[in-house]
């Protein structure tokens, strides 16, 4: 995770996370009161997501660290709450969204935890079981070299019993958060996908054996884990691989340490399909059999989708036929053809997650099925 400049925000000049993450970069970087500038010289670059994942700028949140999930009116949703902590990733996917989500995209680090903090602390005194990711606009760990946000995070879901928290990666170093007295409120989850599209299209991600290798350390520490198939991606064969992925997934973790697993189809916005084009050459992920959905994004015909899901299904329930999966951003019709119910059936999918959240982490805050409806879920 190599960062070639560093660039700090003057109203956090002197915060103490600053003074952090200079030692740990050994970088004193450059102080700006208008990011502008480094704004243009990035976007003016020859690859400007290449650029954006070496340029870190340490600034404040201006607005809201807790969000719902975005989403749209048209997909099940799962009742998410973001924790925008940071943006962008070090890693570099194919399919990423983020590439085109910011303008332009820069590794950006929000130092006042402490605001934060109160936010969440506001949160968690309600009484009402949430479910809160770092996951959204980044990596949940990739900001572990320079911060020990996640550790902090951990110990505070720890100290409270109604919600829960969700680090989500692609990474495999977690030796750090194993010895926090986490109290069972943290999961741990990884994103899994076929060798082939882990070799393929998500460069600078840790390799399926050790992400696997990561989860099982994770249970051995006493985390609940959960697994993302997201997004799935179809070529000839697809099929068979990602059953392989399932059976070793269960071979790395038991099936009473997850607390659930969710499948998801590569879906995107139809500008991305030209920085795709243009930054991975090589990758055929946006020529299969994509229709517009009603969201606007391109999404692989329905019955593709609905062949895949089901057999994945199928799949994880030979294994674990009470396990908690679910599909990301699908109608009742999908749902219905891979899983035999609709989430109605079971009281929405927000109450479906926050009834296995009480199960796994032992939590016991009031459910109140917010959030059916909109869903984003797209990144890690
Ligand atoms: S998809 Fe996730 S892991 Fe991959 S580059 Fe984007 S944020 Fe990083």
């Amino acid at each position: 995770m190599l960062i070639e400049a560093l660039y700090v925000d003057a109203e956090v000049a002197s915060h103490p996370e600053v003074q952090t993450f200079r030692r740990r970069l050994g970088m004193t970087g450059t102080t700006v009161s208008d990011p502008a500038e480094m704004f243009a010289a990035v976007r003016g670059s020859a690859d400007p997501e290449a650029r954006g994942k070496r340029v870190l700028y340490l600034t404040r949140n201006r607005g809201a660290f807790v969000k719902r999930c975005p989403g749209t009116r048209h997909y099940t949703c799962c009742g998410y709450r973001i924790l925008h902590v940071a943006s962008y990733c070090t890693m570099d996917c194919a399919y990423c969204i983020l590439q085109s989500y910011f303008h332009p995209p820069v590794l950006q680090y929000f130092v006042n935890r402490e605001d934060l903090m109160g936010e969440l602390d506001g949160c968690l005194a309600d009484g009402v079981l949430h479910r809160f990711g770092t996951g959204e606009f980044t990596d949940s760990l990739i900001w572990d070299a320079w911060t020990d946000l996640s550790s902090d995070l951990v110990r505070r879901f720890a100290g409270q019993a109604t919600s829960i928290l969700e680090l989500k990666t692609k990474t495999a170093r977690i030796d750090h958060l194993e010895g926090l007295p986490h109290g069972g409120r943290t999961i741990l989850s990884w994103s899994l996908n076929t060798e082939r599209v882990i070799r393929n299209e998500e460069r600078g991600t840790a390799p399926l054996e050790q992400r696997l290798r990561a989860a099982a350390e994770a249970v051995a520490a006493g985390y609940p884990v959960a697994f993302h198939f997201d997004p799935l991606i179809i070529y000839a064969g697809c099929e068979t691989d990602y059953r392989r992925v399932v059976d070793r997934m269960f071979d790395a973790v038991g099936p009473e340490s997850i607390a659930w697993v969710s499948l998801g189809a590569f879906r995107f916005m139809p500008d991305l399909k030209a920085t795709v084009e243009r930054r991975f050459p090589h990758s055929s992920i946006v020529y299969g059999e994509f229709v517009p959905g009603l969201d606007g994004k391109m999404r692989y015909f329905k019955p593709l989708r609905m062949q895949l899901f089901r057999a994945l299904c199928a799949a994880i329930r030979a294994h674990a036929p009470q396990i908690c999966t679910y599909l990301c951003m699908e109608d009742d019709e999908v749902w219905r053809h891979a899983l035999g119910f609709t989430p109605a059936e079971r009281g929405g999918l927000s109450r479906m997650l926050d009834e296995a959240a009480m199960r796994r982490c032992g939590v016991r805050g009031r459910i109140e099925g917010q959030g059916e409806g909109p869903c984003a879920g797209e990144c890690a």
